[in-house]
Parts: structure tokens; C-alpha cells; sequence
């Protein structure tokens, strides 16, 4: 396609990654974000082989393993008996698989110093609002009373809680789910938790605690973990009214080991209550306006996916508009491209998240009992590490992708 003027709404991993792929191809590139300065939100993150594959892409592969730490294993206990519930290791899997958990400041530093060094130009502090198309392209409308464009093609990478994809023709039905959970960052307990593992312990699907090691920010600043604690968004308030410190004898009561990741939290403010919702547009396209990541398609993070797939949409967005003159063809074959990948793994999402939060004593015992023993019978462990590394369908091909050589990177 000839070079075009791109809008890009939205400065999370997405809208950084587009800004590269799409600068890389000779576009004009202009990325807005609504922040003044644009900082990562949250905590942190799993990486699997998919997104890893995108970032080894970008040229990026070097900078973000020195910033994650490695995951081999996903393992989950039930908090009283101590019973394995669930134990996914990538390595059941081909090729020498594995994940990369990162604190979300990593991955947003390796992209946006890669922007930086491009000088793509960033407009911070404008909330857009909403999009206008006529004969000589897209207008955006800004909170701060401003419109911007024309634009050729406008992408909205602005997360879940897109104004553009609900004002749009294409707008996802959307469902809040009634689980989420406080999250914070402290300081790794080296010697207390496996650190190339996600480690959980569950109580029914009403209790579910997760420590993931994260690596560091720096070369000489401390190793940290990332810490969550699954909570019914309607009583996340009535658990901070009770107190931080009965809080914590409800955790230790379930998790002892995590008591010097406890210490370190003395102020609500240092939880971030996170609210989880699940929405898939059919059509991630309408008109000039194309939705990438969260914007596109977002669910609760129990398979860890969600980041993975922003990335793998960019790579088959700028696939698209390479092999294609014509905009509405390289959209529709845009989103063709990651049919079949998108609704296999949100259906997946919405099929385990209750196994994991939920009032469901059903489905917990199922899962303890059950899916647990299924688990370890072949190709069962194949399979769940097929999942969790999103490579259930190939999601690489239709983005124009190789997926890289694991046991040569060795990690
Ligand atoms: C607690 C939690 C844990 C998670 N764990 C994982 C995990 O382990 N692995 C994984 O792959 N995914 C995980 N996810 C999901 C992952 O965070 C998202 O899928 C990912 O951040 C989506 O990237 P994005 O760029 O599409 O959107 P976002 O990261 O939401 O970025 C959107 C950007 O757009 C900006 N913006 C928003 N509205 C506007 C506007 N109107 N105008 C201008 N700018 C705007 C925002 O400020 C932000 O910078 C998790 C999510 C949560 C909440």
C-alpha cells in the first residue's frame, strides 16, 4: 500500500507496536495518547512465545529478556491440602517453548524507547473522543475541545474501555465479569517461590492468590514479583473498609510463604484493584477506523493472553497493509487473519475463568478432582501448554510471521 497518514490512538503495548510496524513500512505515523506523559499502567505480565515472536520481530527479542524473568511452569496448589491442581509446563509442548514474565514498565520502556529512537512524534494529553469520516479522510475529536486529522486510516489501540470501538458501527457487546482482583509489585522473595514459575493457591474459585517473578527494571535495581489476590469487585470495598491488616491474616491464613511479600505493603494505594471484562467485536473494522488489542477483544488475564494478542494484531495489521493496495481489502484480510485465533482463545478465557473465579463450588471441585487427574494423562499436558503459549491454532502464519527458535535463544 502507499504510504499513508496513520493515526494511532493509544500508547499502550499496542499502539507502540503499530507505531513501529507501520513507520517500519513508510507511513506517516502520528500516535496520541491521552496521558500527558505516556506511562505503563498495572503490574505485571506474562509474555508467551506469540508475543515474544513479535517483539524478536521488531528487534526488540534482546532488550525484553534482559528485562523478564523466565517461566517454565505455571503451578497451582489448593491452599489446604496442598493437592497440585494445576501444573502446565511449557515444555510439554515442542521446540523448547517458554514464557517471559516482565513488570508492564519493562515492556512499555523497550517500545517506547524504540519509538523514542525513531522520533516518531507522540500528542500527549488528548482524550479522543470520537471519529468523523468524509471524502478527505478521518477527523478525531479531542476532550480538550480540539479536532485533528485528516487521516488516511485511524487505529485504535485505546484499550478495553475504547470510546471509538463502543461509538462504533462494529461495537462489541460488552460483559463486566464479577471477579477481578487487587494487584500490587514488591520485592522477590528469592528462596520462598520457585522464581521460573506463576505460583497460585486456590480455595474453591473464591480464593485465588498468584506470586509471579517479574525480573528487574534495571540491572542493579532489586528482582521483583508481581502479587494478586483474586476479589469480587462489589466487596472490594467492604475488604478495605475491614483493613489492611486483617487482609493480610486472610492471605497468610491461606499462604504463609507470603509473608515477606506482605510485609512490604503497608497502604491500600499500593493495590490496584483491577475490574476484568470480556467483549469480542465480530468486525474489527468500519470504514477508515481499524481496532487492535484490548479494543478489539478483551477478557479476564487468567491465560494470560491478552498483551500477546495486541501484539500479534499489529503484526498481522501491517501484514496486511503490505499485500494489499486497496484499504478495505487489507482490513478485511486484516481481520480474517485473526479470526480464528481471537474467538478460539476468548472462548477459551470464558470457558476457564470461572474454574478459577467464581462462586462455583461445582466447578472447583470438577477442577481439583477431575481436570486436575485429566491433566496428566497425554496429550492433556500438550494441549494445556498449547494454551498457554497461544499457540493452539498457528497464530503466526496469517500475521506474516516466523516463530522464533527457542532452543537456539535457550532463554
Ligand atoms: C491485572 C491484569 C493482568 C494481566 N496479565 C496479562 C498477562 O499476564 N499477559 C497478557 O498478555 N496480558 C495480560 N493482561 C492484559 C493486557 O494488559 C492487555 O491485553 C494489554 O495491555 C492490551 O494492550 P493495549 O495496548 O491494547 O491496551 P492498553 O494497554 O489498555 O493501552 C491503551 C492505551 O490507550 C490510552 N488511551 C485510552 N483511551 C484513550 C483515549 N480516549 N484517547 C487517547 N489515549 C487513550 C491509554 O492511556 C493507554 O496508554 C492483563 C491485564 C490485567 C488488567
Amino acid at each position: 500500500m502507499k504510504p499513508c497518514r496513520v493515526a494511532i490512538i493509544g500508547a499502550g503495548p499496542a499502539g507502540l507496536a503499530a507505531a513501529l510496524f507501520l513507520s517500519r513500512a513508510g507511513h506517516g505515523i502520528e500516535l496520541i495518547e491521552r496521558f500527558d506523559a505516556p506511562a505503563p499502567v498495572g503490574s505485571g505480565l506474562m509474555l508467551q512465545p506469540t508475543g515474544l515472536t513479535v517483539l524478536d520481530t521488531l528487534g526488540l527479542g534482546a532488550a525484553i529478556h534482559a528485562a523478564g524473568n523466565r517461566i517454565d511452569r505455571l503451578y497451582g496448589a489448593d491452599a489446604t491440602s496442598g493437592r497440585a491442581v494445576l501444573d502446565v509446563r511449557y515444555d510439554a509442548g515442542p521446540g523448547g517453548r517458554y514464557g517471559l514474565a516482565v513488570h508492564r514498565a519493562a515492556l512499555f520502556t523497550v517500545l517506547h524507547d524504540a519509538v523514542a529512537a525513531l522520533h516518531l512524534p507522540i500528542t500527549t494529553g488528548c482524550h479522543v473522543t470520537g471519529a468523523r469520516e468524509n471524502a478527505d479522510g478521518v477527523f478525531l475529536s479531542c476532550a480538550e475541545g480540539e479536532e485533528r486529522g485528516p487521516y488516511d486510516l485511524v487505529i485504535d489501540a485505546s484499550g478495553a474501555r475504547s470510546a471509538l470501538a463502543a461509538g462504533s458501527a462494529v461495537a462489541p457487546s460488552v460483559r463486566d465479569l464479577a471477579y477481578g482482583a487487587f494487584w500490587t509489585t514488591v520485592e522477590h522473595a528469592e528462596g520462598h517461590f520457585d522464581t521460573h514459575a506463576l505460583t497460585q493457591r486456590y480455595d474453591q474459585a473464591r480464593v485465588m492468590i498468584g506470586v509471579l517473578p517479574v525480573g528487574r527494571l534495571s540491572a542493579d535495581s532489586p528482582a521483583r514479583a508481581a502479587f494478586f489476590w483474586s476479589v469480587k469487585v462489589g466487596e472490594a470495598d467492604e475488604v478495605r473498609r475491614r483493613g489492611l491488616d486483617r487482609w493480610k491474616v486472610d492471605v497468610l491464613g491461606y499462604w504463609p510463604a507470603c509473608a515477606p511479600l506482605l510485609d512490604q505493603v503497608q497502604d491500600w494505594e499500593q493495590l490496584t484493584l483491577a475490574r476484568y471484562m470480556h467483549r469480542t467485536m465480530a468486525t474489527p473494522h468500519s470504514g477508515r477506523l481499524v481496532f487492535v488489542g484490548d479494543s478489539f477483544h478483551s477478557t479476564s488475564p487468567q491465560l494470560g493472553q491478552g498483551a500477546n494478542m495486541a501484539l500479534l494484531d499489529v503484526a498481522a495489521l501491517a501484514h496486511a497493509l503490505e499485500r494489499h493496495d486497496d484499504l478495505g481489502q487489507a482490513l478485511a484480510s486484516y481481520a480474517a487473519a485473526r479470526r480464528t485465533h481471537v474467538r478460539l482463545f476468548q472462548m477459551l478465557s470464558l470457558m476457564f475463568t470461572p474454574f478459577y473465579q467464581s462462586d462455583s463450588a461445582a466447578l472447583a471441585w470438577l477442577r481439583d478432582r477431575l481436570v486436575a487427574t485429566i491433566a496428566r494423562v497425554p496429550p492433556a499436558p500438550w494441549l494445556l501448554a498449547s494454551i498457554v503459549s497461544g499457540t493452539l491454532v498457528d497464530p503466526f502464519e496469517a500475521a506474516g510471521l516466523r516463530e522464533c527458535r527457542w532452543l537456539e535463544r535457550g532463554g
